[in-house]
């Protein structure tokens, strides 16, 4: 029976989530009958932030966090600070996480948190105290053996720096491990920052290798130039690409010869986007889902390929460095129209697994060399990519659905493994 606090919206997160899980199960074979785990979290905690602003008045905030599963190991997912976050959007992201972490093989299960605010209108020390009542409130149940936190949208090394302080003063110790995404010097890891990116560029380029598309040259179009996308546009410029256009939430932008990406970037970061940068045209918003790429990135939020859209796209190539950008409806027309997607519940993938050797550590107190990380981490996206690519050959199905049948594979095995309890 479908849960009662979730809403009968097809295009939900939650929906388009459990839509992806019912493809699967017909390649689950006797595991099957545990699929139903797959479509509940474990367990999801809802909590009121009350903070004193700047003003006197006091403020009210709706803050979550999800644990999908915990069948691998601890949960692990970020935080998200955004005005339309809602518990089920939370759910949803907290299940792929549990996909994700089993398509890449990490030792962990799934879990997501997020605040239902506009960051831009705090102030710092409002947005500290937030984070701080907001760890203090889920502190219940997060922690190094338990469920550990990390960036997301909208939040970054610092607010992983006060939950790791917060964390550490109710516990009475210094516990590194319980977030990652930290400063370098509190026990974060080198590579960290541009990780989810490279994993995006490594996926990348796997896949266009496989399409016999040159990255030397490719078009390239991305929507939102933040964490994710702003890494993965630098290193596929790296590689001799030309970013040809890309949209975030101060607009969409156009050059057929490509950004120069050493201006354009240090003018995202002083003014906070890509609207106004000199070296670009303008562009309609809707327009940026016409342009002529060879590689599409949508990087931002989910729910942005559509079914409309996805009939517009002229890549050959969709890399999903956002959760949940694609809509089911539109993976289908995508897949009919033969342009290749690459999920993000591997594409994405490279954050989390440089958050897991950020973990192990800060565990070991042993810190490793940023080579080390990028080669480490290049290789468990290739092999990680290949099994999936494989399992997709063999099953005549899309990469999506193979990424779910590899990931859902190790996640039922460990659940029938364990039993139930009692
Ligand atoms: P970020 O806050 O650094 O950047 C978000 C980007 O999205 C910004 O460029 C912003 O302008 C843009 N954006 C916001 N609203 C938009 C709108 N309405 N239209 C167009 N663009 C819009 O966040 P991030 O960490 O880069 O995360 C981006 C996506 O990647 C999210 O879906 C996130 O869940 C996913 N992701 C992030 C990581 C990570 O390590 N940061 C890991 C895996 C997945």
């Amino acid at each position: 029976m479908a849960l009662s606090y979730v809403s009968n919206h097809p295009d939900s997160p939650w929906n388009v989530y459990l839509m992806q899980v019912d493809r699967v199960v017909p390649y689950l074979g006797k595991l099957s009958r545990w699929a139903e785990t797959l479509k509940r979290p474990k367990r999801t905690l809802i909590v009121d932030i009350p903070i004193e602003m700047d003003d006197g008045t006091i403020g009210h905030f709706e803050g979550f966090r999800s644990q999908h599963s915990l069948t691998r190991g601890p949960g692990k997912g970020g935080v998200r600070y955004h005005p339309d976050v809602t518990l089920e959007e939370v759910m949803a992201l907290a299940a792929w996480m549990t996909i994700k972490n089993a398509a890449v093989a990490l030792p962990y299960g799934g879990a997501k948190g997020g605040i239902r605010v506009d960051p831009k209108k705090l102030s710092q020390k409002e947005l500290e105290k937030m984070t701080r009542r907001y760890t203090s409130e889920i502190g219940i149940i997060i922690g190094p053996q338990q469920d550990i936190p990390a960036p997301d949208v909208n939040t970054n090394a610092q607010i992983m720096a006060w939950m790791m302080d917060t964390y550490s003063m109710n516990v009475g110790a210094t516990a590194t491990g319980v977030v990652t995404g930290k400063p370098i010097h509190l026990g974060g890891s080198l590579g960290r920052v541009k990780a989810t990116g490279r994993g995006v560029f490594v996926t990348g380029r796997e896949a266009a290798r496989r399409l016999g598309l040159k990255l030397d040259g490719a078009k390239v179009a991305v929507q939102g130039l933040g964490n994710v996308g702003g890494s993965a546009a630098e290193l596929f410029g790296q590689a001799g690409g030309k970013v040809v256009a890309a949209q975030d939430h101060t607009g969409s932008i156009f050059n057929a010869n490509g950004f120069d990406l050493s201006e354009l970037m240090p003018h995202v970061k002083a003014t906070g986007g890509v609207g106004g940068f000199k070296g670009a045209e303008p562009m309609d918003d809707e327009a940026f889902w016409d342009v002529s790429c060879d590689i599409l990135i949508p990087a931002a939020l989910e729910g942005q390929i559509t079914a409309d859209r996805a009939k517009r796209i002229k890549a050959k190539l969709v890399l999903e460095g956002a959760n949940g950008p694609t809509n089911p409806a539109a993976d289908d027309i995508l897949a009919d129209r033969g342009v290749l997607v690459v999920p993000d519940v591997i594409c994405n993938a490279g954050g989390v697994t440089v958050s897991y050797f950020e973990w192990v550590q800060d565990f070991s107190s042993f810190f490793w060399s940023e080579d080390e990380i990028n080669v480490r981490l290049d290789k468990i996206m290739v092999d990680a990519l290949k099994k999936i690519w494989d399992t997709a050959d063999r099953h005549k199905i899309t990469l999506r659905t193979a990424t779910f049948a590899v990931a859902c594979e190790r996640i039922l095995m460990a659940r029938e493994e364990r039993g139930l309890y009692p």
